[in-house]
């Protein structure tokens, strides 16, 4: 279905040539093991999280006697999974207040996707029977009021705004306060992403944070970044930074549709240790899909 079609450029790629290496070697040696590495830098699975792999593999094929390739691959897909889930047991699933609106603050460098994400979650959120607020942020970008808007009405949600340029924090304070008097159930809110001036952004994120936690203490209740996978390593950079400005709890990888170097998935978490949450795989309404873990590696193997 939706999952497959999304991935099957990082699939098509990825599998047939697994499944090429396994016909070509047929015994797992030290060969074998080189070219397994290299499939798996070029689809983005990133260094340390493929070193670890094959570290791990080694030693699973020595402890079960593996001799064959054919036998390797479940070997691989359930280490794949093993090395995502390690470390902690952070849920891929959303957070939400226990009691009046859950905020989700929205992250991520302009044209990632960030603003067309926002829009499909709040789709799904209103599918599942929850009421839906935007917040549009981000007020730094000619037209981001605008696109933000343009989502809103297509979705069916309001959108809580001030004129380009006012102060994003003003905007937040606002929105909290429509938020709560008219119990909305989630609101959603866009920030600013241009990376020009990356001190004054990620103040302003800071800022942004702060006047949210105190309208509603255990608030925001997810901080969202949102990564494109057609980026591949840059995404790590880039999630690094803004990891130094706020406390993400969790991504989003735009995009993946786009790129057959899906393996990025596995270097974020493995790397950052922050769940991801969503990917996108197109740019409809509801091209977004909760991550599968074992859905997504068992895949990429199938
Ligand atoms: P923002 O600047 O981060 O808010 O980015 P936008 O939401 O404006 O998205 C930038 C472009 O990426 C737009 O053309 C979107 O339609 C496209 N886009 C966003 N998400 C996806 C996705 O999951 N798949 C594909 N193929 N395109 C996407």
């Amino acid at each position: 279905e939706k999952y497959k079609d999304g991935l099957s450029k990082t699939r098509n790629s990825f599998t047939s040539k697994v499944n090429d290496l396994v016909a070509r070697y047929r015994k797992v040696d030290e060969d074998f093991f080189e070219e397994l590495e290299d499939l798996l830098l070029q689809a983005d699975v990133g260094f340390e999280t493929v070193m670890e792999l094959m570290d791990q593999l080694r030693f699973e094929v020595q402890r079960q006697n593996v001799k064959d390739t054919s036998q390797i691959q479940s070997v691989i897909s359930e280490k794949l999974v093993e090395i995502y889930e390690s470390g902690d047991d952070s849920s891929n699933d959303l957070q939400y207040a226990t009691e009046g609106p859950t905020v989700f603050l929205f992250v991520g460098v302009n044209g990632v996707g960030k603003t067309t994400t926002i829009g499909k979650l709040a789709h799904r959120l209103k599918q599942e029977g929850k009421t839906v607020m935007l917040a549009a942020g981000d007020t730094f970008r000619a037209g981001a009021i605008d696109q933000l808007q343009v989502w809103g009405d297509r979705v069916g949600v309001e959108v809580i705004k001030q004129a380009e340029g006012s102060d994003p924090a003003a905007v937040m304070y606002d929105a909290i306060r429509a938020a709560k008097s008219r119990q909305v159930d989630v609101l959603i809110c866009d920030t600013a992403g241009r990376l020009q001036n990356k001190v004054n952004l990620m103040n302003e994120l800071t800022k942004v944070h702060r006047v949210i936690s105190r309208e509603i203490p255990e608030a925001p209740h997810e901080v969202l970044l949102a990564l494109d996978a057609t980026t591949g390593q840059n995404a790590l950079i880039q999630a690094q930074s803004f990891q130094k400005a706020t406390n993400v709890t969790g991504i989003v990888l735009t995009k993946l549709d786009g790129t057959a170097k899906g393996g990025i998935v596995l270097a974020i978490r493995n790397k950052l240790k922050i769940p991801v949450k969503f990917v996108g795989l197109g740019e409809k309404m509801d091209d977004l899909q909760p991550f599968d873990t074992e859905k997504y590696v068992y895949g990429l193997f199938a």
